[in-house]
């Protein structure tokens, strides 16, 4: 067996950057990428924790295409493996995939192929690897080094544990000299070190990147009438493509109804749909023919559409992971994309509900943990990227992010002093009272002076603090109450009649009267905060400006193209190279390879045409110029 590592050594440098260029189209290098593929090639094992979108792929594809050999890659999805060799196939890489859609001809063609040495690449669904006698026809088949991809699917500390990922093992055992790069875009230690010791990575180099996605706005707004707040955001952003999420199934469809009265091309996504008709509504969404999908969470995993535009909850998720996650799945390609959470307390109260159910107590706390974390972030007033972050115990030190609600809008602050003390005395006094502690509700009626029957019973009219808050309406006092929870000021039992008591910092700012500075709560913003209507922006990072018209026409030609080849329109080109075109308007061969994403093949196949399409928009319209 050759050793790729061994006959190469280290490439010398520009052979990878030239590589780089002349089969994916691209200049340079993203973070880490360089360094992972390096450290692969030189034989050593190699683990790369990067975020959704950073572009993992590339890692072990450039270095496949260096030198002789095949590159093996396991991954758990078989829709993801034909859309992976289709992009290869593409840019003119030998690359196929085995797994269980291949009917026994295609398969035999395939094997011929192997054993010719004819791919560089070769996608296998783990499940391969456990078919008797499959794994010595790696080593025939010049097997020189192996890709695993999703790696934390083997971890059952993962979230999408796959038991077949195990006999990875075997592999490592049978080849001992090959090099194996994982590849995960989880985050959690726990899920890495399992990873570690599963694959039994040999002193790998580790690769961790931010997991700062720069090219995502996040925004949070109140929920008020999901189906109207989504039709609006999604009619304001023209044709682009995005998914909404939402927790149940009768949600999703109502809102993809709700869509689709609206004129938008929008399908629904949930398990209750029988097989075919999910397959179709995927399908569509990846050729660019639905805009807009309402799903469930059963959505996502297996989509690798690259150009989501933006991602809507309309419910909120449960745990911050799965926000993550899910807003991850906007902006693969590294144009600017948005993420939009309709935030409602009332969601927080289901879920509660809901967890009520919850056999196990262990289970149940920790639900309700991760969800009180989830409404944190929600409710945060500090910048996004700080709070997303810093639940992944990452931090973000800018000062202000530039692509999230509360750095584009700062949410006015206001001296709370008078209020905190009203509100946390008289949680104090209603204690003194009865020797026994209420709820936030009961706390604000006797604030606002309501005479209910319980205020009553229990004397509470009695109280100094009675009707002292009465110049606010009940909603100002208890979102105050919320945030005083937030901050630590108030307690509250965990039980499901949550009671609050003031905690020992309340009694301290009680006590001192210490200034307290709050944010103004969530309000629905008044005008849509959308990059082209600010004034003085600056420009969104991912951002290529272009000749909106005439990226529109190169759309609609990659349509058309992937549809005769019988492709998603991405395979073509992807948005952002699109956009390349539509702002440096390339008139040669020459100029259009500079393009970031036209590579030698892709050139070939479809250069003509898009010089063409780009020189007819010429001979009518005025060339748009940009800084
Ligand atoms: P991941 O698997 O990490 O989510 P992908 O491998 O799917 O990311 O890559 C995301 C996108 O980035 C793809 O559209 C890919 O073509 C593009 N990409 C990867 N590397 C580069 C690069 N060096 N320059 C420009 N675009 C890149
Ligand atoms: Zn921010």
């Amino acid at each position: 067996m050759q050793l790729w590592h061994g006959a190469l050594k280290l490439p010398p440098m520009p052979a990878l950057e030239q590589k780089l260029k002349e089969v994916f189209g691209y200049d340079t290098f993203r973070p880490h990428q360089r360094e992972i593929c390096e450290s692969f090639m030189t034989g050593r094992d190699t683990l790369a924790v990067l975020p959704t979108g950073a572009g993992k792929s590339l890692c072990y594809q450039l270095p496949a295409v260096i030198g002789d050999g095949l590159t093996v890659v396991v991954s758990p999805l078989i829709a993801l493996m034909k859309d992976q060799v289709d992009q290869l196939t593409a840019s003119g890489v030998a690359a196929t995939f085995l797994n269980s859609t291949l009917d026994s001809a295609e398969a035999k063609k395939r094997f011929a192929k192997l054993y010719a040495g004819e791919y560089r690449l070769l996608y296998l669904a783990p499940e391969r690897l456990m078919l008797p006698d499959f794994l010595p026809k790696l080593g025939e088949w010049g097997m020189k080094a192996l890709a695993v991809d999703e790696a934390h699917c083997i971890s059952e500390w993962g979230h999408d544990f796959r038991p077949e990922y195990r006999r990875l093992r075997e592999v490592r055992e049978t080849f001992e000299d090959i090099p194996l790069l994982a590849l995960t875009a989880t985050a959690t230690p726990r899920v890495r070190e399992d990873i570690r010791t599963q694959l039994e990575l040999r002193d790998p180099e580790i690769f961790i990147a931010s997991f700062n996605r720069p090219n995502l706005t996040y925004r949070v707004v109140p929920k008020a009438k999901a189906a109207a707040q989504v039709v609006k955001f999604v009619g304001e952003r023209g044709g682009e493509a995005g998914i909404v999420y939402a927790q149940s199934r009768r949600a999703a469809e109502s809102l993809a109804a709700a869509l689709c009265e609206a004129g938008v091309r929008a399908a629904p996504y949930h398990a209750g749909l029988e097989a075919d008709e999910r397959a179709r509504n995927q399908e569509g969404f990846l050729r660019d023919e639905v805009q807009v999908v309402c799903a469930t969470i059963a959505f996502g995993m297996g989509i690798n559409k690259p150009n989501v535009r933006y991602v809507i909850h309309a419910d909120l998720p449960k745990n911050v992971e799965s926000y993550y996650q899910e807003t991850g799945r906007a902006g693969r390609d590294g144009l600017p994309s948005e993420c939009l959470l309709l935030y409602s307390r009332g969601d927080v109260v289901k879920y509660l509900r809901f967890f009520e159910e919850i056999t196990d107590r262990q289970a149940r706390n920790e639900a309700r943990t991760q969800l009180e974390k989830m409404t944190h972030f929600a409710e945060d007033e500090r910048c996004r990227r700080v709070a997303l972050l810093g639940y992944f115990g990452e931090q973000w030190t800018e000062e202000n992010c530039g692509a999230c609600d509360q750095c584009l809008a700062p949410r006015e602050k206001w001296d709370a002093t008078t209020d905190v003390q009203k509100l946390l005395s008289c949680v104090l006094r209603l204690r003194q009272k009865s020797g026994f502690s209420t709820g936030l509700q009961h706390a604000v009626e006797v604030l606002t002076g309501r005479k209910s029957e319980k205020i009553l019973r229990w004397g509470h009219d009695t109280v100094s603090t009675y009707a002292l808050g009465r110049d606010q309406p009940r909603a100002y006092w208890v979102d105050l109450g919320r945030q005083l929870l937030r901050l630590g000021l108030l307690e509250a039992t965990e039980d499901k009649f949550a009671t609050i008591s003031v905690s020992a910092r309340g009694m301290e700012v009680l006590r001192e009267r210490t200034p307290v500075q709050l944010t103004r709560p969530m309000v629905v913003p008044a005008k849509d905060k959308s990059p082209g209507a600010a004034r003085k922006r600056r420009p969104r990072a991912g951002e290529v400006e272009c000749d909106e018209g005439l990226f529109d026409v190169l759309r609609k030609l990659r349509a058309e193209l992937a549809r005769g080849r019988n492709v998603p329109p991405y395979v073509v080109f992807s948005d952002a190279t699109l956009r390349h075109m539509a702002r440096d308007y390339p008139r040669d061969e020459v100029s259009l390879l500079q393009v970031p994403g036209v590579g030698e093949r892709k050139l070939s196949d479809y250069g003509q045409v898009f010089l063409a399409a780009i020189g007819g928009w010429l001979s009518t319209k005025p060339r748009q110029r940009f800084s």
